[in-house]
């Protein structure tokens, strides 16, 4: 029996959706301003398979900065820890996720954790491939393993959308380009970067991810090895201090366990040996951070006693 039963999600997810009034969908990547702030959906799947989710569970959704979390795994997996922790430090920032300032403080600038936007930039440019297509595929293989779904891709519109607006994170590039933590082509790397926050799946393809995540590495169905353990802590511990940008200490008060957002609306939570939740409602808060996403966390984390503190 999985650890959340669909009456439960249909029932948290009914008395919360109401929460999409207190907060806006993201617009400053163009395409994403289509998003209907009515559309909710959740799903958990347990470590040991099974997947009772709620609301629009079919409906598809780019993760954005959820993908932050996976290419990290595999920079880590590609290239071990000290490569990786050479180009990105492991401490919360505390600014929001597209900040600039700190870049400059940080001696010689390298990026504080990679989970905000200039870290996740130095992890992707880390990722093996001679060019950003071979990179893209590097990413959508892995994606597709965690999924153990071959038919995972990125949204075009959204991928391009972001392309054409990225003015921000190409400033954060380039800075890490002179200051030698970012090599080769800046546009490649752009590439690169808006297409893996562009890639599409619904809350029941996202939960399994967590499920991989809760399971230590290993896929919930078959029991085999998909990301080694000590890497999946390693994520785990980020998405803890990290994830939820600088909202991530008042979440670990009121939720308390790994999670990681994107501006699309997604949030992924694991809970260590129970399961992947994931939930998604395009309306946000103030920091970026699905409004009806948190209020389902928190009282779903509250009812079932998971925080890790
Ligand atoms: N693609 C987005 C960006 O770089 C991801 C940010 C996010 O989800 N917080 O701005």
């Amino acid at each position: 029996m999985s650890f959340v039963s669909k009456n439960e999600l249909d029932y948290w997810l009914e008395h919360v959706r109401i929460y999409a009034n207190n907060g806006t969908v993201a617009d400053y990547i163009p395409a994403l301003a289509n998003q209907s702030p009515e559309i909710s959906a959740a799903a958990f799947y347990s470590v040991d398979g099974e997947c009772p989710s709620a609301g629009q569970s079919n409906y598809k959704f780019t993760i954005q900065s959820v993908s932050k979390v996976f290419i990290l795994a595999l920079a880590l997996i590609q290239h071990g820890e000290e490569a990786v922790f050479n180009r990105v430090g492991k401490e919360p920032s505390s600014d929001p996720f597209y900040s600039i300032r700190k870049l400059e403080l940080e001696s010689p600038g390298k990026p504080l954790n990679p989970m905000i936007n200039a870290g996740a930039l130095a992890v992707t440019n880390m990722i093996r491939g001679r060019h950003s297509e071979e990179m893209v595929g590097e990413i959508l293989d892995f994606m597709r393993r965690l999924c153990q779904d071959d038919s995972v891709t990125y949204d075009r519109d959204v991928a391009e959308s972001e392309f054409q607006t990225a003015f921000l994170n190409r400033s954060l590039a380039y800075f890490m380009k002179q200051n030698g933590i970012i090599t080769g082509s800046v546009e490649e790397l752009l590439d690169v970067y808006t297409k893996q926050c562009a890639i599409e799946m619904n809350v029941k393809q996202l939960a399994r991810i967590g499920a991989v995540f809760a399971n230590d590495g290993r896929d919930p169905d078959t029991n085999v090895p998909l990301i080694p353990a000590t890497v999946a802590r390693i994520c785990k511990t980020f998405m803890v201090t990290c994830g939820m940008y600088d909202n991530s200490g008042t979440f670990a008060i009121n939720v308390g366990i790994p999670a990681k957002s994107g501006v699309s609306g997604a949030i992924l939570g694991v809970i260590k040996n129970e399961g992947g939740l994931a939930v998604f409602g395009p309306s946000l808060d103030k920091k970026g951070n699905s409004v009806v996403g948190i209020e389902l966390l928190e009282k779903l984390t509250q009812e079932k006693k998971w925080s890790i503190y």
